[in-house]
């Protein structure tokens, strides 16, 4: 491990638990890189799985909290089905991160999460235009050949798939929708979409707050039991 490289910030204001309450098994670490090999952004800033698993096993959990490298871990948990030792290397990841005080956690992740917490969506779009959207998009499919009859029921009661939707596709990326709308038009789905609390997007999850995390859990849910749809598409 080279922590002369680059110096990281001691956190004062953190009090990490001690190894002994961190039940990743990193203390089982072989130090073979294996992790390393396969993770898709090792060498990014110099983040290297390998390196942050024996920080945490020698105790340096709050260096690695502040460190930039954790919010560079995607979680994809590659590594996990690489590691010989089977440690919970993105667990890991996720609980130094939980270690941030939240007005320092990098980039939109805690505006977008303070939005969905407010108004059920990290763009905080109110849901006339969410609605607007989701319609405007339909009729633009139903313009298509052969998808004429097309049309989508939001906040349908009984429907057999309720989808929740990434933020992104009704900002950005509209164009997104209409394939996998399409496919259920074909394939002749029973589907969805709730007017509130659509956010796919849980950023509770990937910033390490549970308790938001269980929040907009608990919110998908909820809008599975209103609308009594039988199966939930969470594609995110
Ligand atoms: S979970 Fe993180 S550390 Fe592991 S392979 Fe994926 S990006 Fe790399
Ligand atoms: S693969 Fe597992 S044992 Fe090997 S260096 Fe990475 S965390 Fe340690």
């Amino acid at each position: 491990m080279n922590t002369e490289k680059k110096a990281m910030p001691m956190l004062e204001h953190l009090n990490p638990p001690s190894i002994t309450q961190w039940p990743f098994a990193q203390n089982a670490c072989l130090g073979c890189a294996m992790c390393s090999s396969v993770c898709p952004v090792a060498g990014v800033d110099d983040f290297d799985p390998r390196k942050v698993v024996r920080m945490v096993a020698l105790g340096l959990t709050g260096e690695a909290a502040a460190a930039r490298w954790p919010w560079i871990c995607t979680m994809c948990g590659k590594c996990e089905q690489a590691c010989p030792m089977g440690i919970d290397i993105a667990a890991m990841m996720r609980a130094l991160r939980s270690l941030r005080e939240r007005e320092k956690i990098p980039g939109i992740l805690q505006d977008g999460l303070a939005n969905a917490l407010r108004t059920g969506n990290n763009l905080a779009l109110p849901k006339d235009d969410f609605t607007f959207i989701l319609e405007d998009v339909a009729q633009e499919i139903a313009e298509e050949p052969g998808f004429g009859d097309f049309c989508i029921q939001i906040d349908k009661q009984g429907a057999g798939v309720l989808t929740t939707i990434h933020n992104k596709l009704v900002n950005t990326h509209t164009e997104d929708l209409k394939h996998w709308w399409k496919i259920f038009h074909v394939a002749g789905e029973d589907w969805t979409v709730a007017s509130d609390n659509w956010e796919g997007t849980n950023w509770g999850y990937f910033t390490g707050d549970d308790e938001a995390m269980k929040t907009m859990v608990g919110r998908i849910v909820n809008n599975m039991r209103l609308l009594k749809a039988k199966t939930l598409l969470w594609p995110e």
